[in-house]
């Protein structure tokens, strides 16, 4: 039953094709900017099709710069938690490939606390600057 998983709504699909194109994170308008020159004129829709992108993985959200990315991972386990690199001087973004919940989890029960997810942001310098810098 894994095929009706992995089948996108008409919307969805054209909100993922726009993210997998795009060469940065982009914000909610600049995605309804592109989804309505496809057709897609109802913001509501565009959300809608976000917030089950988030769900199923294939999209994440960036909670500092309030912005999506589309996973570049096959089978991301990052429904609910994400863990991002961010560059402090060209705001490349690379999403950690490690699951890391199980750390936290182990982390948190040791002071009682019951984990349940986390939206990491690692700032630090990109390859690319390294060397152009
Ligand atoms: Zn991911
Ligand atoms: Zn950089």
């Amino acid at each position: 039953m894994s095929e009706a998983l992995d089948t996108l709504t008409k919307n969805q699909q054209t909100v993922l094709d726009i993210l997998e194109s795009a060469k940065e994170p982009l914000k909610a308008y600049a995605i309804l900017f592109d989804t309505q020159k496809k057709g897609i004129k109802a913001p509501l829709q565009v959300y809608r099709a976000l917030d089950k992108l988030i769900e199923i993985g294939k999209v994440h959200k960036i909670e500092s710069k309030n912005s999506y990315i589309a996973c570049k991972h096959k089978s991301c386990d990052a429904g609910t938690s994400t863990s991002f690199l961010i560059c402090e001087i060209c705001d490349l973004v690379t999403e950690l490939k490690k699951n890391v919940s199980s750390y936290f989890s182990k982390q948190s029960a040791e002071v009682n606390f019951s984990y349940s997810k986390h939206n990491l942001e690692i700032y630090g310098i990109c390859n690319n600057c390294k060397i152009n810098n």
